[in-house]
Protein backbone atom coordinates (compact mmCIF):
# COMPACT_ATOMS: atom_id res chain seq x y z
CA UNK A 1 0.00 0.00 0.00
CA UNK A 2 1.39 3.38 -0.86
CA UNK A 3 0.14 6.55 1.17
CA UNK A 4 -0.68 9.83 -0.38
CA UNK A 5 0.49 12.05 2.23
CA UNK A 6 -1.47 15.83 2.28
CA UNK A 7 1.40 18.20 2.64
CA UNK A 8 3.93 16.44 1.24
CA UNK A 9 4.53 18.43 -1.65
CA UNK A 10 6.06 15.47 -3.93
CA UNK A 11 8.42 14.55 -0.79
CA UNK A 12 8.46 11.00 1.16
CA UNK A 13 9.24 7.70 0.20
CA UNK A 14 5.22 6.94 -1.42
CA UNK A 15 4.79 9.81 -3.86
CA UNK A 16 7.96 8.56 -5.19
CA UNK A 17 6.94 5.40 -6.26
CA UNK A 18 3.85 7.90 -8.03
CA UNK A 19 7.01 9.98 -9.65
CA UNK A 20 9.34 6.92 -10.43
CA UNK A 21 6.55 5.00 -12.33
CA UNK A 22 5.26 7.89 -13.98
CA UNK A 23 8.66 8.93 -14.95
CA UNK A 24 9.48 5.55 -16.27
CA UNK A 25 6.01 5.06 -18.43
CA UNK A 26 6.63 8.80 -20.07
CA UNK A 27 10.23 8.13 -20.93
CA UNK A 28 9.43 5.16 -22.35
CA UNK A 29 6.53 6.67 -24.41
CA UNK A 30 8.06 9.75 -25.00
CA UNK A 31 12.04 9.44 -24.51
CA UNK A 32 12.69 13.22 -26.41
CA UNK A 33 10.42 15.01 -23.65
CA UNK A 34 11.17 15.09 -19.85
CA UNK A 35 7.89 14.70 -17.43
CA UNK A 36 7.37 15.25 -13.83
CA UNK A 37 4.77 15.14 -11.56
CA UNK A 38 3.76 16.74 -8.57
CA UNK A 39 0.67 16.98 -6.10
CA UNK A 40 -0.96 20.14 -5.36
CA UNK A 41 -2.64 20.47 -2.42
CA UNK A 42 -4.67 23.37 -3.71
CA UNK A 43 -5.02 22.72 -7.87
CA UNK A 44 -8.43 24.60 -8.83
CA UNK A 45 -11.04 21.70 -9.30
CA UNK A 46 -11.90 23.73 -12.68
CA UNK A 47 -10.59 23.28 -15.84
CA UNK A 48 -7.07 24.91 -16.41
CA UNK A 49 -6.81 27.80 -18.80
CA UNK A 50 -4.57 26.65 -22.15
CA UNK A 51 -2.16 25.54 -22.45
CA UNK A 52 -2.81 23.39 -19.20
CA UNK A 53 -5.26 20.52 -20.00
CA UNK A 54 -7.63 18.51 -16.71
CA UNK A 55 -8.48 15.15 -16.46
CA UNK A 56 -10.48 13.54 -13.82
CA UNK A 57 -9.60 10.04 -12.91
CA UNK A 58 -13.00 9.04 -11.27
CA UNK A 59 -13.63 5.84 -9.57
CA UNK A 60 -10.55 5.11 -8.44
CA UNK A 61 -10.13 2.88 -5.42
CA UNK A 62 -8.13 3.36 -2.32
CA UNK A 63 -8.59 2.82 1.50
CA UNK A 64 -9.05 5.75 4.01
CA UNK A 65 -7.64 5.91 7.64
CA UNK A 66 -9.04 8.32 9.90
CA UNK A 67 -6.03 9.89 11.98
CA UNK A 68 -7.73 10.29 14.92
CA UNK A 69 -9.99 7.32 15.38
CA UNK A 70 -7.62 5.33 13.53
CA UNK A 71 -11.22 3.86 11.97
CA UNK A 72 -10.21 2.25 8.16
CA UNK A 73 -12.65 2.51 5.07
CA UNK A 74 -12.45 1.76 1.69
CA UNK A 75 -14.18 3.96 -1.37
CA UNK A 76 -14.41 3.13 -4.84
CA UNK A 77 -15.51 6.63 -5.30
CA UNK A 78 -12.23 8.59 -5.49
CA UNK A 79 -11.86 11.61 -7.48
CA UNK A 80 -7.92 12.51 -8.76
CA UNK A 81 -7.70 15.85 -10.83
CA UNK A 82 -4.57 15.60 -12.88
CA UNK A 83 -3.49 19.19 -15.01
CA UNK A 84 -1.04 19.01 -17.23
CA UNK A 85 1.47 20.92 -19.86
CA UNK A 86 3.63 20.34 -22.66
CA UNK A 87 5.88 23.06 -22.87
CA UNK A 88 6.95 22.31 -26.75
CA UNK A 89 10.17 24.17 -26.96
CA UNK A 90 11.47 23.10 -23.90
CA UNK A 91 10.50 19.71 -24.76
CA UNK A 92 9.51 19.69 -20.79
CA UNK A 93 6.39 18.31 -19.76
CA UNK A 94 4.13 18.78 -15.94
CA UNK A 95 1.09 17.33 -14.48
CA UNK A 96 0.36 18.61 -11.17
CA UNK A 97 -2.06 16.29 -9.03
CA UNK A 98 -5.06 16.46 -6.64
CA UNK A 99 -6.46 13.38 -5.22
CA UNK A 100 -9.90 14.30 -3.46
CA UNK A 101 -10.05 13.55 0.48
CA UNK A 102 -12.51 12.08 2.30
CA UNK A 103 -13.49 12.62 6.22
CA UNK A 104 -14.15 10.17 9.11
CA UNK A 105 -17.76 9.88 9.67
CA UNK A 106 -17.58 8.95 13.57
CA UNK A 107 -15.04 11.97 14.05
CA UNK A 108 -16.84 15.31 14.86
CA UNK A 109 -15.10 18.05 13.00
CA UNK A 110 -12.24 15.45 11.18
CA UNK A 111 -10.00 16.56 7.98
CA UNK A 112 -10.11 15.17 4.89
CA UNK A 113 -8.04 12.34 5.02
CA UNK A 114 -5.72 11.24 1.99
CA UNK A 115 -5.84 7.30 1.09
CA UNK A 116 -3.77 4.55 0.34
CA UNK A 117 -3.19 3.20 -3.40
CA UNK A 118 -2.92 -0.03 -4.00
CA UNK A 119 0.42 -0.66 -6.25
CA UNK A 120 -1.41 -2.08 -8.97
CA UNK A 121 -3.96 0.54 -8.99
CA UNK A 122 -1.30 3.25 -9.38
CA UNK A 123 -0.30 1.52 -12.65
CA UNK A 124 -3.82 1.44 -14.18
CA UNK A 125 -4.35 5.05 -12.69
CA UNK A 126 -0.91 6.27 -13.96
CA UNK A 127 -1.78 4.29 -17.90
CA UNK A 128 -4.88 6.28 -18.12
CA UNK A 129 -2.81 9.30 -17.75
CA UNK A 130 -0.87 8.39 -20.00
CA UNK A 131 -3.11 7.84 -22.88
CA UNK A 132 -4.66 11.32 -21.58
CA UNK A 133 -1.11 13.27 -22.16
CA UNK A 134 -0.98 11.50 -25.60
CA UNK A 135 -4.34 12.55 -26.70
CA UNK A 136 -4.36 16.27 -25.23
CA UNK A 137 -0.73 17.23 -25.45
CA UNK A 138 0.39 15.49 -28.51
CA UNK A 139 -2.96 15.55 -30.07
CA UNK A 140 -2.36 11.80 -30.86
CA UNK A 141 -5.79 9.53 -30.88
CA UNK A 142 -6.88 7.64 -28.35
CA UNK A 143 -9.60 4.77 -28.07
CA UNK A 144 -11.33 5.61 -24.73
CA UNK A 145 -11.49 1.59 -24.55
CA UNK A 146 -8.00 1.81 -23.87
CA UNK A 147 -8.44 3.39 -20.23
CA UNK A 148 -8.10 0.95 -17.84
CA UNK A 149 -10.76 0.61 -15.24
CA UNK A 150 -9.19 0.77 -11.91
CA UNK A 151 -9.48 -2.20 -9.43
CA UNK A 152 -12.30 -2.23 -7.00
CA UNK A 153 -10.64 -4.83 -4.53
CA UNK A 154 -13.28 -4.72 -1.69
CA UNK A 155 -17.26 -4.57 -1.76
CA UNK A 156 -18.01 -1.20 -1.06
CA UNK A 157 -21.69 -0.06 -0.95
CA UNK A 158 -24.30 2.30 0.51
CA UNK A 159 -25.41 5.67 -0.16
CA UNK A 160 -23.44 8.39 -0.86
CA UNK A 161 -22.27 10.76 1.84
CA UNK A 162 -21.67 14.38 0.60
CA UNK A 163 -20.72 15.85 3.66
CA UNK A 164 -17.80 13.90 3.87
CA UNK A 165 -16.39 14.23 0.66
CA UNK A 166 -13.99 16.67 -0.64
CA UNK A 167 -15.20 17.08 -4.05
CA UNK A 168 -18.74 17.46 -3.07
CA UNK A 169 -17.39 20.19 -0.99
CA UNK A 170 -15.68 21.68 -4.21
CA UNK A 171 -18.42 21.20 -6.20
CA UNK A 172 -16.84 18.73 -8.48
CA UNK A 173 -18.33 15.25 -7.36
CA UNK A 174 -19.57 13.71 -10.17
CA UNK A 175 -22.07 11.60 -7.33
CA UNK A 176 -23.72 14.26 -6.41
CA UNK A 177 -24.26 15.42 -10.11
CA UNK A 178 -25.60 11.52 -10.95
CA UNK A 179 -27.14 11.06 -7.10
CA UNK A 180 -26.25 7.39 -7.02
CA UNK A 181 -23.71 4.75 -6.51
CA UNK A 182 -22.84 1.94 -8.52
CA UNK A 183 -22.38 -1.35 -6.15
CA UNK A 184 -18.46 -2.10 -6.49
CA UNK A 185 -19.93 -5.89 -7.11
CA UNK A 186 -21.42 -4.89 -10.20
CA UNK A 187 -18.32 -2.46 -11.06
CA UNK A 188 -15.58 -5.67 -10.64
CA UNK A 189 -18.00 -7.95 -12.60
CA UNK A 190 -18.19 -5.66 -15.91
CA UNK A 191 -15.80 -6.88 -18.44
CA UNK A 192 -12.33 -4.16 -19.02
CA UNK A 193 -12.95 -1.52 -21.27
CA UNK A 194 -16.89 -1.25 -20.68
CA UNK A 195 -16.09 1.20 -17.52
CA UNK A 196 -13.65 3.35 -19.76
CA UNK A 197 -15.88 6.39 -19.34
CA UNK A 198 -15.48 6.62 -15.86
CA UNK A 199 -11.90 7.65 -16.67
CA UNK A 200 -13.78 11.18 -17.65
CA UNK A 201 -12.77 14.33 -18.90
CA UNK A 202 -15.40 17.61 -19.28
CA UNK A 203 -14.44 17.14 -22.79
CA UNK A 204 -15.98 13.53 -23.72
CA UNK A 205 -18.71 14.71 -21.18
CA UNK A 206 -19.54 17.24 -23.47
CA UNK A 207 -19.57 15.09 -26.15
CA UNK A 208 -21.86 12.81 -24.31
CA UNK A 209 -24.21 15.37 -24.15
CA UNK A 210 -24.00 16.15 -27.55
CA UNK A 211 -24.93 12.57 -28.51
CA UNK A 212 -27.72 12.13 -25.35
CA UNK A 213 -29.44 15.22 -26.29
CA UNK A 214 -30.80 14.51 -29.87
CA UNK A 215 -32.33 11.52 -28.84
CA UNK A 216 -33.86 13.19 -25.88
CA UNK A 217 -35.13 16.20 -28.11
CA UNK A 218 -36.47 13.22 -30.08
CA UNK A 219 -38.42 11.59 -27.75
CA UNK A 220 -40.03 14.50 -26.66
CA UNK A 221 -41.42 15.33 -30.17
CA UNK A 222 -42.77 11.49 -30.55
CA UNK A 223 -44.24 11.90 -27.40
CA UNK A 224 -45.99 15.10 -28.16
CA UNK A 225 -46.84 13.93 -31.66
CA UNK A 226 -48.69 10.53 -29.88
CA UNK A 227 -50.81 12.39 -27.18
CA UNK A 228 -51.87 14.87 -29.95
CA UNK A 229 -53.21 12.14 -31.22
ZN1 LIG B 1 -12.32 8.91 13.07
ZN1 LIG C 1 -19.05 13.56 -3.46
Amino acid sequence: MLLLKRGCKGEGENMKTWQRRFHQKMEWEKPNDTWSLTVEDNLSPRNPERPWHLYQQRKAFARFQCSCCTRRWPSAQVLILFHMHLDWSQRQGQVKMRVCGQKCKKCHGAKFEMPTFSQENIERILDNLVLKIHAKCYRESIANRDLADPIVEEDVEGPHDTTRCEACALGICYLSTYGFVIPASLAAASQPGQLAWWGADTESDWKLLCYVLPVVVALLIFAVLFSGK
